[in-house]
């Protein structure tokens, strides 16, 4: 596991991309498929190609869709200290309590994986195929992005510590 926490890490600082990079979310979708349940595999193993492939359409539509780049980071530190008991788990509560321009600035993958989620739900319950592929390819993204620790830090880029571009 610490091998492939380090080949992750390697692979990170050398993709230029937003995330962990086209080729990490990739395989990070690939692996994540033979954690799940033998009752689940059924369905995803033999589309673990397309689950695999899609993993980075998220990170494509954000050269598209301007909603779409708030939705792969949060600012979690914009909120207070660990273990941010400020910050509302549910969504309306947040923007009641910060504004939704506030939760937009600091970014939403919390709350994203959330209505990802409940589209999944809504696309099992459907029987609709090639809704749960997309969906699932889509929280498996969004999960990773969660994942990434410049990914839930104000000083993302290593702005406020004179580190800038840290990131990249
Ligand atoms: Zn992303």
């Amino acid at each position: 596991m610490k091998k492939f926490i380090l080949f992750i890490a390697l692979i990170s600082i050398t993709t230029e991309s937003y995330c962990w990079g086209f080729y990490a979310h990739k395989k990070i979708n690939y692996l994540a498929v033979f954690l799940l349940p033998p009752q689940m595999l059924v369905l995803y193993e033999p589309n673990i190609d397309l689950l695999s492939e899609h993993a980075v359409d998220p990170d494509k539509r954000r050269y598209a869709v301007a909603a779409e780049v708030p939705r792969h980071f949060i600012d979690i530190d914009h909120y207070g200290k660990f273990p941010y008991a400020e910050l509302p788990h549910k969504w309306n509560d947040a923007i009641e309590k910060f504004g939704e321009d506030t939760l937009l600035a600091y970014g939403i993958v919390p709350w994203h994986i959330e209505i990802m989620q409940k589209r999944r739900t809504k696309a099992y319950k459907e029987k609709n195929f090639a809704s749960i592929m997309k969906n699932s390819a889509d929280i498996g993204h969004y999960i990773a992005d969660a994942h990434v620790p410049l990914h839930a830090s104000t000083n993302h880029n290593g702005q406020l510590t004179g580190q800038l571009g840290i990131h990249g």
